[in-house]
């Protein structure tokens, strides 16, 4: 070495110093947007999101049409808020309804007060009726869209009604070989599947009329006159009155009023008889061993 500059190396060096630069960048922008497409944990209630995965609970500040994660469609933002609230506004609007229906159950107990101020009968909680009211206390009152527990209460939401279809169809299934077995002449195991099916789905009223039958062919009088008192005060109370489901109601009370001679209590099986025969004036000849 004379002093002399090496303009060769020096160009060399300089050149793979610019190409070292760039390869930096490009891995750079590379990672950058490997991470925007992955995605980041969120509820999909940021404001500064594009998409949105509601599979994988992933957001992504750019706009993905398809979840890197699972491949599934992805939402907006301005979707996302809209479902949500919805949903939400759901929620609440069932809630509410249950508590007008519990209201109504309740002062509708009390104007029959003394009818049945000698009876305790179990069903006239309201809870009876609810397939699920044991979930709602397990859910405390929420709920905004911002809500940190939105996660939660929106698969809860939706696993809630999942089980209710779930539970129905099983429910259905059971009512099936109760009436096979009632086809059969076998009332007492149709009895127990009708229970069973009850315990499953406890406003599917048709259950309780069917139940009542298999009861009355093996004469427990108790259960048959329970149950179909159970449909008509739920109907009396909801519906206004039989009318409105007139096949439900008119199997209700010609069930219970056998049931009620077979207690020899003749007076309240006519009443029965008399309001079963309001309900299909012309069905006067099916009756008359009731009357
Ligand atoms: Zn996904």
């Amino acid at each position: 070495m004379d002093g002399k500059v090496d303009l060769d190396k020096l160009e060399r060096k300089e050149k793979e110093r610019a190409e070292r630069k760039k390869r930096e960048e490009e891995e750079d922008k590379r990672r950058k947007e490997e991470k925007l497409r992955a995605g980041r944990d969120g509820k999909g209630i940021a404001k500064d999101y594009l998409s949105f995965c509601k599979n994988c609970y992933k957001e992504y500040m750019i706009l993905m049409p398809k979840c890197t994660q699972c491949g599934k469609e992805t939402v907006t933002r301005e979707q996302r808020m809209k479902e949500l609230e919805a949903k939400l506004g759901e929620y609440k609007n069932s809630k509410a309804t249950k508590k007008m229906r519990r209201v109504k159950w309740q002062n509708w107990l009390k104007t029959q007060a003394i009818r049945y101020s000698k009876m305790s009968t179990s069903y006239l909680k309201w809870d009876y009726f609810e397939s699920d009211s044991s979930d709602e206390e397990k859910n405390p009152d929420p709920i905004v869209p911002d809500d940190p527990n939105v996660k939660m209460l929106e698969r809860d939401i939706e696993e809630r009604a999942k089980r209710r279809r779930e539970n129905r169809k099983q429910s259905e299934e059971l009512k099936a070989r109760g009436n096979e077995y009632m086809k059969k002449g076998k009332p007492k195991a149709a009895y127990k599947k009708y229970t069973q099916a009850i315990e499953l789905s406890r406003d599917y009223f048709i259950l309780y009329t069917n139940r009542a039958l298999a009861a009355l062919k093996i004469e427990k009088w108790n259960d048959v006159v329970e149950d179909c008192t159970k449909v008509l005060d739920y109907c009396d109370c909801f519906d206004n009155g039989y009318t409105k489901n007139k096949d439900l109601c008119y199997k209700a009370l010609v069930r219970r009023a056998a049931a009620l001679q077979g207690m020899r209590k003749f007076d309240l099986a006519k009443k029965d008889v008399d309001d079963a025969l309001l309900l299909f004036p012309g069905v006067t000849a099916t009756c008359n061993r009731y009357r």
